[in-house]
């Protein structure tokens, strides 16, 4: 049978959190939207390997979609994301309702100012907000010793990295690898929209990158080949990225014209469904640290097999 803890309201987190305490077990934290993947499996994984319990919370956070964003068809998929995070090591899952989360009364938001103005925030109005909303409010209730989040939204890991060190939070962010398909695609909730036309546009998006990675390994480094290397692979496939930008990745707010030691190349890119535009976005770092190139040869080698 499954010993698998489900959680469904503040108390609920509260009562956990003084038994994991009590008992001086560690606990690692993955927050997700559901819908999960294999991605989310990743850092569940990750976190199941370096706590004793590993909470995932799995919310719809409304306060991070825009008025004419995906909210409402956002994909609600409890029951099989709960199988997932179990099979992937998850020994407790936090489902909070909206209510749960935001109570009658609730008027706090965080903001961590000119992070978010850039990349997808220069798109997304108040986005950002949403999310270190959301994040610092499941932090604070979850208290984990470490939490997990994906390099896949690396603007997002930027500004809770840069919240969590403001604002003292004893939490560390623990970042995990893009996880991929077999042509380099990453995974994404997202990718379930893409009918089978658009799964084949959307491969463009990993090419596009790679193409820029392979050029950087063999010793490119001007921002302005590899940005025209990367858009003309978009361009071949019929695409115009939202944004496609190389900036400092350890401060985003810098665009820069040469990587020196480690780069971010990031894209947006809407794709057409028969029923409306699918915003996917992926990202490199640009860097020759073992971490990094072993990432971009990863990258490389599966854009190249399909
Ligand atoms: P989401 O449910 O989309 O809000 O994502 C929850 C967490 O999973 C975030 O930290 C994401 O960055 C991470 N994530 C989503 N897709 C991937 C992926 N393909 N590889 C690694 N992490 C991912």
């Amino acid at each position: 049978m499954s010993k698998l803890k489900l959680m469904h309201s503040r108390s609920d987190v509260d009562a956990f959190h003084r038994e994991m305490t009590k008992a001086g077990r560690t606990v690692g934290f993955v927050p997700t939207m559901g819908a999960l993947h294999v991605g989310h499996g990743e850092l569940i994984a990750r976190s199941a390997a370096e706590n004793d319990e590993t909470v995932v919370s799995i919310f719809v956070n409304p306060k991070q979609f825009g008025p004419s964003e995906d909210f409402s068809k956002y994909p609600r998929t409890l029951d099989s994301d709960t199988l997932l995070a179990e099979s992937f090591g998850a020994t407790a899952i936090f489902a909070p309702s909206v209510a749960d989360m935001y109570p009658k009364g609730f008027l706090s938001s965080v903001k961590v100012h000119e992070l978010d103005k850039v990349l997808c925030g220069a798109f997304r109005e108040g986005h950002f907000d949403g999310v270190c909303t959301v994040v610092l409010l499941l932090l604070n209730l979850i208290r984990a010793q470490k939490a997990y989040f994906g390099m896949k939204d690396f603007q997002q890991l930027s500004i809770i990295k840069r919240m969590c060190a403001d604002l003292g939070h004893t939490t560390a962010i623990v970042e995990v690898p893009t996880v991929r398909e077999s042509d380099g695609l990453a995974l994404s909730s997202r990718n379930k929209y893409l009918d089978a036309a658009g799964r084949i546009q959307a491969k463009a998006v990993p090419s596009c990158l790679a193409r820029a990675a392979e050029l950087f390994l063999r010793g490119e480094t001007s921002a302005n080949v590899l940005l025209e290397a990367s858009l003309s692979v978009l361009k071949e496939h019929k695409l115009m990225p939202q944004y496609l930008e190389l900036r400092n990745a350890d401060h985003i707010v810098e665009v820069v014209p040469q990587v020196s030691k480690r780069g971010l190349l990031a894209v947006a890119q809407f794709i057409e469904t028969p029923t409306s535009p699918c915003r996917l976005i992926d990202n490199v770092v640009l860097s020759t640290e073992p971490f990094y190139k072993r990432i971009l040869e990863d990258l490389i080698s599966k854009t190249k097999v399909n």
